[in-house]
């Protein structure tokens, strides 16, 4: 069934010029006419379009309707390639002369994709019919004969039948007229790639916007809140290229639709360089950040322009911005990866990309580049590449910045642990000093100056211990208190400083005489001494007190006049007893001493007993 379909068009294709079917259209504009039903003549169109270029002023520009062209018009022939126009007030008159050589009735769809033509008419003239559509993204989007963001008008023919297409073009700037007859499935079918394409694409940048603004509200890093911007306003941008924007944001806002490119640009410029700033931390001052900064404010003037002027004046000064601003922050970038900036390698390549995709969606948006859907991928690809790398550029930028601060933690740790060890042996050395001069300070609080001997303070300190301990072992403890006899006319006579020398003399041959370990001498008074002698009994106390007192007694001291100076001792000795107290002890040996003293002096009391122990013979404690 279908075999015999395609020969029967076929052959119909072969018959082409002999049908000579009445065709004012095509004998017209002298183009030949496109067989619909055959799929390989549908893909070369542009081989059977023919257009005029209508300059205002002309008859042709002034036409509302192709009846009212010139008869004499000249039609020229597209020979293949697309219409493709750059900035121009002109009109155009598009012409196509189809037929179905079909055996059946059958439905196709002539496409025009480019979706940012203001206003496209279509008149279809048949056998007995003439239709006209209007359309453009000058109208409410409801308008359209399809529901799609590329302009679609239904062309159905019954077998045999031919129609000629005639188009009106009319928009602001630049004008691409790409043309397809396409059938419902490959509309469709086309669609869903592109669909699939475009999901992909938008979806991306979206994530990737959103992902960088949570970024910025988590680390609270400015650039992540750029970029987001950036891929926000450069994906708002393409949105409106595309037709999506027109179709999705603003259907019922034609007016809207053209303003909102050289906008959306504006702002995506303002964006790059806002991000552009940030990300390669161009300083204050330099002459790059006075060019962003005239840049940035350029942009924002020409926002404010874009709602005043004409679409094909701001959309020229836009995109002449816009590459502007590309170039300048690529040279930026290029000057920063000079200066050893690293995150700005990846930068460049990434600007390397838009600066080569831009340009080339550029061109072909202004009708200097044919396909305009090929280079709107082409940007998308560019597009893609550039967010992918400046991620990763961020990512990069990230991990320098975190290498830093690690650099500058780990260099304070070891300045802080450097500092905490100086400090350490600084402080060691300050206790070295402290417990030296406290050492030295206890043993001045414990010792007599002038004789070296321990003072009062250590003989109350140690008496209450030796007392206990005494107690505990059971061993023997006893107290001599030893009085200088007469002292006072020592003084008197021979002045102070001679009686300090005899108190160093006492204390030395009291030394000589306390010989055990634990025995101690002490100056507890002016010219009194104490003995503790742990372990000793009274016998034993005795026995080294009378030493003592005769020793010092046979020593002569020499006196500062050359004589001889003999002093005396007089001493009261009392053992622990059981149950005593250190205050107790004491006082019995001080009754002893006064006991001895009372007796004539130089010579040795026990407590207890009356018994008087004296060194032989009892001398006078001075003598001169
Ligand atoms: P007695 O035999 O009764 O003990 O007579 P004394 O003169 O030794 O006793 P007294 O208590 O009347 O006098 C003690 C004297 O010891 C008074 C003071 O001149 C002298 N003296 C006390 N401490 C020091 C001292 O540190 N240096 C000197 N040079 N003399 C001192
Ligand atoms: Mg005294
Ligand atoms: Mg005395």
């Amino acid at each position: 069934m279908f075999r015999s379909a395609r020969l029967i068009a076929l052959f119909s294709l072969w018959l082409l010029p002999a049908l000579a079917l009445p065709d004012s259209g095509s004998a017209r504009s002298g183009c030949a006419t496109l067989d619909a039903s055959n799929p390989d003549a549908r893909a070369t169109l542009m081989q059977y379009v023919c257009y005029h270029s209508a300059p205002p002023g002309t008859p042709s520009h002034d036409a509302s309707d192709p009846g009212q062209l010139p008869a004499d018009m000249d039609w020229t022939p597209a020979n293949g390639r697309d219409l493709v126009f750059s900035h121009t007030r002109s009109i155009y008159w598009v012409h196509l002369h189809i037929a179905n050589f079909g055996s059946e009735r059958a439905a196709w769809y002539l496409k025009l994709g480019y979706p940012l033509l203001d206003e496209v008419t279509l008149w279809q003239d048949g056998n007995d019919t003439t239709q006209r559509l209007v359309t453009g993204d000058q109208r409410p989007f409801s308008d359209r004969p399809v529901d799609y963001r590329h302009f679609l008008f239904p062309v159905t023919l019954d077998a045999g039948e031919s129609r000629s297409l005639t188009l009106r073009v009319h928009s602001n700037g630049a004008l691409n007229v790409p043309l397809s007859l396409e059938t419902a499935e490959e509309v469709i079918a086309g669609s869903n790639h592109l669909t699939l394409t475009h999901g992909l694409f938008y979806g991306a940048l979206l994530v990737f916007a959103v992902f960088n603004l949570l970024l910025f509200f988590s680390a609270g890093t400015t650039s992540y809140f750029y970029n987001a911007f950036y891929l926000a306003a450069l994906g708002l941008f393409l949105f409106a290229m595309g037709g999506f924007a027109n179709q999705y944001f603003w259907p019922d806002s034609p007016g809207f639709a053209n303003m909102s490119i050289p906008l959306s640009l504006a702002l995506c410029a303002l964006a790059m360089l806002m991000f552009g700033r940030s990300f390669l931390e161009v300083e204050r001052g330099t002459v790059s950040a006075k060019v962003l900064s005239g840049e940035a404010w350029l942009c924002i003037g020409l926002l404010v322009l874009s709602v005043v002027l004409p679409y094909n004046k701001s959309i020229l000064l836009n995109t002449a911005l816009a590459l502007a601003v590309i170039a300048s922050l690529f040279v930026i970038a290029a000057v920063r990866w000079r200066q050893g900036y690293q995150p700005a390698t990846w930068y460049l390549l990434a600007w390397l990309i838009m600066l080569v995709g831009g340009l080339i969606y550029a061109l072909a948006a202004f009708g200097y580049l044919t396909d305009f859907l090929a280079r709107e991928a082409m940007m998308q690809v560019a597009v893609g590449g550039q967010v992918i790398l400046l991620n990763y550029a961020m990512v990069q930028r990230w991990r320098l910045l975190n290498q830093k601060l690690l650099d500058v933690e780990h260099n304070a740790r070891t300045e802080l642990e450097f500092k905490v060890h100086e400090r350490t042996a600084q402080l060691r050395n300050t206790m070295r000093e402290l417990e030296k001069a406290n050492r030295k300070l206890s043993s001045l609080s414990l010792n007599d100056a002038l004789t070296g001997l321990h003072n009062r303070r250590y003989l109350d300190n140690i008496l209450p211990e030796l007392c206990g301990e005494a107690r505990r072992s059971g061993q023997p403890l006893a107290l001599a208190l030893v009085d200088a006899d007469h002292f006072k006319s020592i003084n008197d006579t021979w002045g102070h400083g001679f009686g300090d020398t005899c108190l160093q003399f006492i204390a030395e041959v009291l030394t000589r005489h306390v010989k055990r370990p634990r025995d101690v001498a002490i100056r507890f008074g002016g010219e009194e001494f104490a003995l503790l002698l742990p372990g000793t009994d009274a016998a034993g106390a005795l026995k080294v007190c009378v030493a003592l007192l005769e020793d010092l007694a046979e020593t002569p001291i020499p006196a500062p006049d050359g004589s001889d100076v003999r002093i005396t001792l007089s001493a009261g000795i009392a053992t622990l007893e059981s149950g005593e107290d250190q205050g107790h002890l004491f006082d019995r040996a001080d009754q002893a001493l006064y006991r001895a003293k009372h007796a004539g002096r130089n010579r040795v009391m026990m407590s207890g007993t009356d018994r008087e122990q004296s060194t032989q013979p009892p001398r006078h404690s001075s003598t001169k």
